[in-house]
């Protein structure tokens, strides 16, 4: 199948003109289409609640988009509440989803009212401790073992850092109920980028009893379950997209065959997704600066992996449309490479393309979740400009591109670092 790209040529050389490459655009339309899918999949369930993984794509800008279409923020550091914060979110619009968490972020978390999802045991009393105990509060589960999907192991939990075993989950449960806690959540989070759609359904019958036995258990009420994130995007062209429709009811299903049933009855269903939210409706996009034929073609862009580290951390597949040669042959075979002194630093390898010449500008699709957000400063490259390409046609710049002022920024108790040199 042939992947659609967002932005053309006019389009992107427009925008290049403005905003020097790379830079990176999102889709609002796009963001909006995906989470108006997702909320009507799940409008089944009274109370179903999307808190965007703030981590997949930390622009406020983006934020309010999400939250005007009905989403909370799941955030797991003090910045991430800051951000939240920032846009005026407080109480059941933010759940805050940490580990390993410091004293700070708990007792700001607590101070906006956030849910609080707690990752151990050990927790309880820090966070009595740091910013008290809530009357509703979740837990994060791991169940051990392996993690399989009919059959085909998914994740291994056994080897996961995050949340507490059933023992400790009950324990839990009743502590926090004789420090004040009455109504709680149960949440996991076990495989991720899962484009199978049976992923969801999966982890939330595990979930759904899991509540059900620890209610019977302790006798404490549960009021939701947060399948968290996980539901993956097509990065390739041969991938499908999971039928958000089919992810619905098939829940829905666990849900009538466990939760109604039982003591408990009902349930409201809350999800942290990330990449499904943002990852499809954004581009990197970059323009071809060398051509260089050594034992292999390389394609040098302006981009480079401090941009976007999928492909160099994972080897993950980012589809790219050499923009304006959207038709041409894919007769060449090029390794596209960014300007790092790794050799990992490549967004592509192998890839047959059409005949890539100095100055044509690339999109590098699928790059709106954990792309920017994951960027980083090494061999002193800068952070790219984020641009909004709005529902009417227009564009908004919602962050700029990094300045050397802005990498120097933090020598500022330091001489040598001349303010005539920026
Ligand atoms: C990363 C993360 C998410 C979002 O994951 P996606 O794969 O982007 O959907 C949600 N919840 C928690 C706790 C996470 O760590």
């Amino acid at each position: 199948m042939k992947k659609s790209c967002f932005i053309d040529v006019e389009t992107a050389e427009r925008l290049a003109a403005k905003y020097p490459t790379p830079f990176y655009v999102y889709n609002e339309q796009g963001i909006r289409d995906g989470i108006r899918a997702l909320n009507r999949a799940f409008s089944w369930n009274k109370g179903f609640k999307e808190y965007f993984a703030v981590k997949a794509c930390p622009n406020p800008f983006l934020m309010k988009i999400i939250h005007e279409e009905g989403c909370g923020m799941d955030c797991s550091s003090y910045c991430e509440l800051i951000l939240s914060d920032s846009i005026g979110l407080s109480g059941d619009d933010i759940m805050f989803s940490s580990n390993v968490t410091p004293a700070a972020d708990f007792e700001y978390a607590r101070k906006l009212n956030a849910i609080i999802n707690l990752d151990d045991e050990t927790h309880v009393d820090f966070l009595a401790k740091h910013g008290g105990i809530p009357e509703e509060i979740c837990l994060r589960y791991n169940p051990g073992g392996n993690f399989s999907i009919s059959g085909a192991i998914m994740g291994n939990p056994q080897d996961a850092k995050y949340g507490m075993t059933e023992e400790q989950l009950i324990r839990s449960v009743k502590k926090l109920s004789a420090m004040g806690a009455k109504r709680f959540g149960i949440h996991a989070f076990l495989a991720s980028n899962m484009i199978d759609p049976d992923y969801y359904p999966t982890l939330a019958e595990i979930l759904f009893e899991l509540a059900v036995r620890v209610n019977e258990k302790t006798g404490a009420k549960f009021t939701f379950v947060n399948l968290s994130g996980g539901i993956g995007i097509p990065y390739r062209p041969e991938d499908k997209a999971p039928d958000l429709d089919y992810i619905g009811a098939k829940v829905k299903e666990a849900y009538d065959r466990v939760v109604v049933p039982s003591a408990l009855k009902k349930l409201s269903i809350k999800a942290e997704l990330g990449r499904y939210i943002t990852g499809a409706h954004g581009m990197l996009v970059t323009r071809a600066i060398h051509v260089k034929h050594i034992y292999k073609e390389y394609i040098g862009v302006d981009a480079c992996a401090a941009n976007l580290m999928r492909p160099a951390m994972y080897g993950a597949y980012h589809h790219i449309t050499v923009l304006g040669k959207e038709n041409r042959p894919l007769d060449h075979v090029y390794d596209v490479t960014g300007g790092l002194c790794e050799n990992n630093d490549k967004f592509a390898i192998d890839r047959m393309l059409p005949e890539i010449v100095p100055g044509d500008l690339l999109a590098i699709h699928d790059a709106g979740g954990h792309g920017y957000a994951m960027g980083y400063n090494y061999n002193g490259k800068l952070r790219s400009a984020e641009i909004l390409l709005k529902q009417d046609g227009t564009d908004e710049l919602i962050r700029r591109a990094e300045t050397p002022a802005d990498y120097l920024a933090t020598f500022d108790f330091c001489d040598i670092i001349k303010k005539e040199l920026l």
